[in-house]
This record gives structure tokens, sequence and C-alpha cells, in this order.
């Protein structure tokens, strides 16, 4: 079936399609799909621009390079994470010093109207990482994506009056998606790598939610999170609340209601009529909760809008889309937000996350945190079924998963989804493909045949391409040439 189905998809990479009519499926060319790799600098460093390319191509058949460009995480770059084992290659020490920032020039002329300017990464001197890798890239027909996400330090100068304010007034170390600054910010260094810079595609990401999500700390790790720290409610927020008609006095009180809510639940305390029907009547007395939540989500959303129109402008050929985050694999509120048709109207791909190995471990966290409240109810089994079903997964039980990880069956279902969800629209589906992404020490770790049949299950859906993450550093070698096993053996490269 997989081959029947392949012919019948558009070339999605500089190459032409062919009519399925005009040709039997065996005679089909191959369809040229984005295989894709997270790298940062400091792999080009370590080991060598032509040498990492050389691996890239042998190993994995991989075509398209997306270079962590900014970032202050050490999720997308920098060496392995201190703690979990180096990979068998890069050099064998970790880099504790890590900072980030921008791993490229900065050319002043973009940056006018932000208050963020000192964003350049000290890590690697001089070194802009687009000049180092785009001339080989090139030589060798790879395209390079510029990736960068909504990761900061609080100690960049002038960070702290681009921050989201808490319901309660007080600053938070969360950048505001209404703030000028911030948003002249991501405009403005995308439009500068664009038009400095040779590069084929924007991908830039925000591994948030909104007021509601953080209130419930409806996300993997979400336990911990402070439901009094919910918000934004700047002036800027505030004042496009009023705009929509939202009494904000009325939303802080929601939001203090939710949050004695949470907490009373997380003491032990079931509320008389149970944790959900609680829940529900405190968005039925508060609908403002609700509309903060959603004017988050615009506010997101009218981001990657900004910075589409910024860098077509600028450059029309220039591809741009956005990482969508791995909550959306756990919670079904955040995926309500993720309307694929709605945000395909400003992305050229989205690269879905759907991390299978780590995905086990994430998953048991997200119950850990939503069980204490409004999947309260129900035990964490219980909950967790209920969370497969409404979420059309079919995995294994709580006690399991963290030392299984999801199956292939999960990244079927979810790129097959995804495929469906933005059907007839223009945006390329690309699912986000777990190489070793560190997962506690005693829980499943990726191994070649489980990332084959990963990339092969999303392969099988019909996806458009596959993006191995999160970094190359980060990687070992097996597990890479496992993705380009399952690449070569559906005919894709
Ligand atoms: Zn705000």
């Amino acid at each position: 079936m997989a081959v029947a189905r392949r012919s019948f998809l558009t070339a999605t990479v500089g190459t032409t399609a062919v009519a399925p009519s005009l040709m039997s499926a065996s005679q089909a060319a191959p369809t040229r799909k984005m295989i894709g790799i997270q790298v940062g600098a400091v792999s080009f460093l370590d080991e060598g621009v032509d040498k990492v390319l050389d691996v890239f191509q042998e190993k994995a058949r991989i075509n398209t390079l997306f270079v962590a460009t900014f970032t202050y995480g050490r999720g997308i770059a920098g060496r392995q994470v201190p703690g979990q084992p180096l990979p068998d290659h890069g050099k064998q020490e970790y880099d504790t010093g890590f900072r980030g920032g921008c791993f490229t020039r900065l050319h002043p002329e973009f940056y006018k109207d932000t208050l963020l300017k000192e964003v350049r990464s000290r890590d690697h001197g001089d070194y802009d990482v687009l000049d180092a890798v785009l001339p080989a890239a090139r030589k060798r027909g790879m395209r390079t994506i510029c990736w960068y996400e909504d990761v900061w330090r609080t100690d960049v100068p002038n960070f702290e009056k681009v921050t989201e304010v808490d319901f309660n007034g007080r600053r938070t170390n969360r950048t505001c998606m209404n703030n000028p600054d911030h948003r002249a910010f991501i405009a403005g260094i995308a439009e500068d790598w664009t038009r400095s810079y040779e590069v084929d595609g924007i991908m830039w990401g925000s591994e948030r939610h909104g007021a509601l999500g953080t209130a419930l700390g409806s996300s993997h790790g979400g336990r911990g999170s402070d439901p009094s720290r919910a918000g934004c409610f700047c002036p800027h927020c505030e004042q496009k609340a009023r705009q929509r008609g939202i009494s904000v006095d009325r939303a802080k009180q929601g939001f203090k209601v939710l949050e004695q809510y949470v907490r009373a639940s997380r003491g032990g305390k079931r509320p008389v009529d149970g944790h959900f029907v609680e829940f529900f009547r405190t968005l039925m007395r508060y609908p403002e909760i609700l509309a903060w939540e959603q004017l988050w989500h615009d506010s997101l959303r009218e981001c990657y809008d900004l910075i589409y129109k910024r860098v077509k402008s600028a450059k029309a050929t220039v591809q741009v889309g956005w990482h969508i985050w791995h909550t959306n694999s756990f919670s079904p509120f955040y995926r309500a937000q993720q309307d694929l048709q709605e945000l395909s109207k400003y992305s050229d791909f989205l690269k879905m996350v759907m991390y299978h190995n780590c995905g086990g471990e994430r998953m048991r966290t997200y119950i850990d945190s939503v069980q204490q409240h409004v999947y309260g109810d129900m035990n964490k089994e219980e909950a967790l079924a209920f969370n497969y079903r409404v979420l059309n997964m079919a995995e294994r039980g709580y006690e399991q998963i963290p030392f299984t990880g999801l199956s292939a069956d999960y990244v079927y279902r979810e790129a097959k989804r995804c495929m469906e969800g933005s059907a007839g629209t223009k945006t390329q589906i690309w699912p986000g493909i777990d190489i070793d992404i560190p997962t506690e020490l005693a829980h499943s770790r990726s191994t070649p045949p489980g990332t084959k049949s990963a990339v092969l299950a999303a392969l099988k859906a019909g996806v458009h391409g596959v993006l191995l993450s999160r970094k190359y550093s980060e990687m070992k070698l097996a597990n890479l040439a496992a993705a380009g096993d399952a690449v070569r053996e559906f005919g894709a490269a």
C-alpha cells in the first residue's frame, strides 16, 4: 500500500511530481521527501562541517539542515546535556559553560524597533554558524533552515521588559506574545537571516500555553507549576482583552478561584461534587478564563503570521513554519488550540512533534499533573485510558510506558491525523522524530529498531518529510543510521 500511496504525493523538495496515471507504481519516480536533522553550532565546530555533512548524507540521507541559530536552551544547542551519556561522536566532554543566544552575526538595522539587541552568543567567539555551513551545504544540494525557539535567559539585557505579568501583577520569566519589543525581535531576527544569508527556510517554536494551561500545569512535567503565576496581564494584553469585550477584573477573579481549586485538589481535598464538576463549574462561572486562554493562543498565532509575512516580503521563496510542542500529544486542552486548518494560513510546513521514546515518560508526567485535579475523579490508570481514548492513542499502561516509550503506532496515528487535519491546505507535515532525546537513565532509551520503525510509521502515513530531533550532538550514530535505513527502505530519499 505504501508504494501506491507514495506515488500520489506531490514532490516536496525540488523535484517534479509525476501524474500517477501515467505510470505504474513500480515505475513511479521516487518522491523526494524532506529528510531533516536538527543540529547546533557546536557539532560543526567539534567535528568539522564536511565531516558532519558526510555523516548526515551517508548515514541518514539527510537533505535539509535545521541549524539552531538562536536559543538560550540546551535542548537544541550545545553538546549532550550533563548527566546523560555522551554519544559516540564529537568532543567527549560536557560544555557546562553553555550560555546560548544568536549563533550568527547580528545586523543592527533589523533590531531598531526592539530593546532586545544584545543577544549574540559568546559561546564560540565570532563564529557565525550560517557563514560556516551554508557554502558546504549548497555545494551538496542540501537545504538550510534557521531554527530558533522561545527559550531565554533572564539576564539578557532588557529581557524583564518583554515578559508576561501574572494575575497578581508580578513579572514572570516568560516572553509576552503581545509585547511590541518581543514581537519586533522575533520578526526582526527572521528578516535578518532571510536578507543576510542564502537560507531556504525559517522555523520558530514556542513550547508554552496560556494562562489556563499554566494554572493547571497541563503539560508533561507540569506537576510543579505554580497556579498563581498564570498570565499574561501586562498592559498590552489587558488592552487587547478590553478590545474583545473581556472583563479584566473578572478574569483575575477567575484565575484566583482556579488557583484555589488547583491547590486544594493537589492537597488531597475532593470537592463535594467531584474534581471534574468543580472544574467545569469554575469555567462556567468565569468564562473569562477560557477567553484569556484563547487570547494567548490567538496572540501566538499573530506572531506566526507576523514572522511569516516579514520573511515572505523579504524573499518569497523562503519557507516558513513552526515547531508544534509535544504537549499536543498529551493534553486535549492544548490540542484543541492546534487547529491545522487555522495554522495552515501562515505555515508552509509544520514540524509536529511525535517523539515516541521519551513520549512514554512524558505522558506519565502529564497524567501525574492533571490527575491531581481535573482528572482527579479517576485513578491514574483510568485517567491515562481516558486520555488515550480522547486523543486516539492505544498505548501501554501507566506503570509500563516510562520503560517502553510510546510505540510506532503512536507515530503513525499522529502523522495520519495531521495529514487529515491539514488536508486541502498548502502546509507540509514534517513529524519530529525522537533520536536519543534524554530520558531518565533507567527509562527506555532510543534503539535502532525503535527508531527505524518510528520513521517508517511516519512515512507510511503519507507525510511530506521527517525531522530527526532534537540535536545531532545527543544522537548515537547507530540510531541515526536506523533512521536512514527506514528512509532508504521506503524509497523516500
Ligand atoms: Zn502580555
